[in-house]
């Protein structure tokens, strides 16, 4: 990809995308379509703009959905082109401040919060951890998992604010008879963020470290889409080679044993209506991640597995499979634009709203927490917490 190039087709087009950007959508505003923000670079390039902060920020005004790209008839790579540029403002020193302060924070703390992730995990499934830092190479015995060839890799998100659906993601996939371990290296982040900060040589570095640990596994699964994509396709790119393969947890999970049995609680509560008499049969809509959506392809997985437990496909949104709208946690907007992400949210919550659906599943965990963080009230949940309770 030719960074040139892929701004210059976007300059001499008639911003046919323009209507797919949640940025500009939020913002109203001409400069941050996709349109704006690709041709902004171009003058740049070409010396008629200035290369400083102002137009620098319009690379971060972006939240890596890959929107305008599918509804784009020349599949033109925005996000991609944007990363180069933010890559150039990182190593020049004008990236939006927050971005820095936030690479900061990964740098003392191997993830984007100010926490010790290993330590969060040891807390709450001492019996999986079987090794004190530095881990044991050894896979044999390694917490209730033995030794198994299949990891579940949590992410930071997930450890961060929903370590206990990390519990019920083993219960689930080890009552299927899955041979399952949870993935307890000592960085428990993919390092998303700090590609998407721009820096890219703190990103090979961790990538670095990762890589070794990931391939101990024939396979990783997860629940982040963005982690998975991060491991799976950005790891090779950077020219490292690992024979891992990477599942998201809604691939895996047997739709025949999930529906068997006794059918769990929330989903009967569901299914018959129960669980709101008042406002009429409570029901469930599903919002699609772009990681998952998108870039991996996995739009029928997660509504086939609400489906098996309500008995009734999940209720859409107006926008939904590859042209869903982002939840506005992507690209790092909610540090470098607060106001704007928390307007994509609300929009896209609107949307919700709209369906008549009481209850927004999705298969992400940083969707979760940006819906939760923008409407407390709202009752969202993860695929797994939906089917697991
Ligand atoms: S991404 Fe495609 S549709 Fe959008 S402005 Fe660029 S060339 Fe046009």
């Amino acid at each position: 990809m030719d960074p040139k190039q892929t701004t210059s087709l976007c300059n001499s087009c008639p911003k046919l995308c323009r209507f797919s950007c949640p940025v500009s959508d939020a913002d109203r505003d001409e400069a941050t379509t996709p349109w704006g923000k690709m041709s902004t670079m171009k003058l740049v390039d070409e010396g008629k703009l200035t290369w400083n902060p102002e137009t620098a920020s319009l690379a971060y005004k972006c939240l890596q959905c890959r929107a305008s790209e599918t509804v784009c008839e020349l599949g033109n790579p925005v996000p991609e082109t944007l990363e180069q540029y933010r890559i150039k403002a990182f190593r020049t020193g004008i990236a939006p401040a927050p971005v820095y302060e936030n690479v900061k924070i990964f740098q003392n703390h191997n993830n984007p919060y100010p926490i010790d992730l290993f330590d969060k995990l040891k807390t709450n499934f001492p019996e999986e951890i079987i090794s004190n830092l530095p881990h044991s190479p050894s896979l044999t015995k390694r917490g209730l998992g033995g030794d198994s060839k299949i990891t579940y890799f949590p992410g930071c998100t997930e450890i961060r604010y929903f370590p206990e659906t990390i519990g019920k993601t083993l219960k689930l996939l080890r009552g299927l008879k899955i041979k399952i371990s949870l993935y307890q290296e000592p960085i428990l982040c993919c390092g998303y963020p700090l590609y998407a900060a721009g820096d890219l040589e703190s990103f090979r570095e961790l990538a670095e470290i990762n890589i070794p640990a990931l391939k101990r596994y024939r396979e990783v699964w997860s629940s982040c889409a963005e982690c998975l994509y991060t491991m799976e396709t950005l790891y090779r790119e950077m020219g490292y080679k690992i024979s891992t393969q990477f599942f998201h947890v809604s691939e895996k999970l047997d739709l025949r044993r999930v529906a068997g049995g006794r059918a769990p609680a929330r989903a009967q509560r569901v299914s018959t209506g129960g669980r709101n008499p008042q406002t009429g049969p409570a029901s469930v809509a599903y919002h699609d991640p772009c990681f998952l959506g998108r870039y991996r392809g996995v739009y029928e997985a997660p509504r086939k597995i609400i489906e098996s437990v309500t008995g009734q496909p999940p209720l859409e949104f107006f926008r939904n499979r590859e042209n869903s709208y982002c939840c506005g946690a992507g690209g790092l907007l909610p540090i470098t634009s607060p106001e704007t992400s928390r307007k994509i949210t609300e929009n896209r919550l609107e949307e919700f709203r709209a369906t008549g659906a009481t209850t927004l599943v999705t298969a992400c965990p940083g969707c979760v927490h940006q819906f939760k963080k923008v409407d407390p009230k709202l009752d969202v949940v993860s695929l797994i917490d939906f089917i697991a309770i």
